[in-house]
């Protein structure tokens, strides 16, 4: 079956006891056993919940995966991921991965033992010189937030796998309409599914989908031990938001391939960062790798002050001012003082992160009122 049948249709059944073409919201804590052992497959809800179970099939459909486990955040997801590990591994990162990413490993997980080293993952090089024996999971995110950096899935993949090492791909901002890490070799795929697979700013949500058996069923243990997983209703919410992602990647792809040329043409405007320009260093590889360009983008102003960058996120009346991503509406905001706060100073400046740098979630008005609301903030 192709994607757009898969999201609507995978792992989707209509109820057998009344015929509900809508997966259920199954808001019980237990299930009642026939005797002592001899139940239908569900003992607990911690362990396993028949809204969760649909969604799971469905995404790891969605991803080419064979086993998905859902949780309470993307966060949480990450959490079960890095549980993977034990003390003294090392894990080796983007240095503009997502903020709470890198808050996860370096405030939680550092004290147990489990370090990070971030890098610029465009860097091949790099990433094989910086591999150890210590090292177990490279973590990949692309685009990258926010400033849109493209990594090579494959190339990574490769590297990694001659050491022996893991491969996680955040595939938040691609979603699995644009871009199939498992299929480019990676060995996990992570999402916040908050961001675009909800897709109506209505739900917190994370998941983690594999091929691999082994990874599959150690995710499938923590996530019933550490016990951090979604209620029936966001399963439900999830899958809902699901059966459209589609249609609604496709145009907010295509409403930000529009602004991001409004804004390279407007005097005011200094850097647009666009995957889908030519002259972006990693368009060739996300024309490989991805099936549109996203509907994420930064820019900066002519004038660097924050407070010219402030005007605009001030200005905007479509555009909402507001964290997190991919939802039907645009959102609008500052990296360095909203969701990239928790990264040092140094590490932002570092990799090009600007006090100015305004970032951009586009999502599926229309494209001539977005650019309107834009062209007015500006001016
Ligand atoms: C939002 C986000 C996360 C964290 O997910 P939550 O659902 O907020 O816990 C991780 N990675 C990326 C790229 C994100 O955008």
């Amino acid at each position: 079956m192709k994607f757009e049948t898969l999201v609507i249709h995978a792992g989707v059944h209509p109820d057998p006891s009344t015929g509900a073409i809508m997966t259920p919201i199954f808001q019980t804590s237990t299930y009642v056993q026939d005797g002592p052992g001899n139940h239908k497959g569900y003992e607990y809800a911690r362990t396993q919940n028949p809204t969760r179970t649909v969604l799971q099939e469905n995404i790891a459909a969605l991803e080419n995966g064979t086993y998905a486990s859902c949780f309470g955040s993307g966060l949480a997801a990450m959490d079960a991921i890095i549980k993977l590990l034990k003390s003294g591994d090392e894990v080796i990162a983007s240095n503009d991965m997502y903020g709470g990413s890198f808050r996860l490993l370096d405030k939680i997980f550092k004290e147990f033992g489990i370090s990070t080293r971030l890098i610029p993952m465009q860097d091949l090089n790099l990433v094989r010189d910086s591999i150890s024996e210590r090292t177990k999971l490279i973590w990949v995110e692309t685009p990258t937030n926010p400033l849109l950096n493209i990594v090579d899935i494959q190339a990574i993949c490769e590297i990694a796998h001659q050491k022996n090492k893991w491969v996680c791909v955040d595939n938040t901002f691609a979603t699995p309409f644009l871009q199939k890490p498992l299929d480019l070799g990676a060995d996990l795929v992570m999402h916040s599914a908050t961001k675009y697979l909800g897709g109506h700013s209505d739900v917190v949500h994370g998941v983690v989908v594999s091929k691999n058996q082994e990874l599959g069923e150690r995710l499938r243990f923590i996530q019933n031990a550490s016990g951090a997983v979604p209620g029936p209703m966001d399963c439900f919410l999830i899958l809902r938001g699901i059966k459209t992602l589609h249609v609604r990647v496709e145009r907010a792809c295509e409403n930000a391939a529009k602004i991001a040329h409004f804004l390279k043409e407007h005097p005011k405007v200094n850097r647009v960062l666009y995957p889908g320009f030519t002259t972006h260093p990693g368009h060739k590889i996300a024309q490989t790798q991805m099936k549109m360009f996203g509907a994420m983008l930064s820019f900066d102003l002519k004038d660097e002050s924050m407070n010219a960058a402030n005007k605009v996120l001030a200005g905007t009346k479509l555009f909402s001012c507001a964290e997190s991503l991919g939802g039907v509406e645009s959102l609008i905001g500052h990296p360095a003082s909203m969701t990239h706060a928790s990264l040092p100073k140094e590490e932002r400046m570092k990799s090009g992160l600007t006090d100015s740098l305004i970032r951009l979630s586009v999502g599926i008005e229309n494209a001539d009122d977005l650019i309107q609301d834009l062209k007015q903030a500006i001016d």
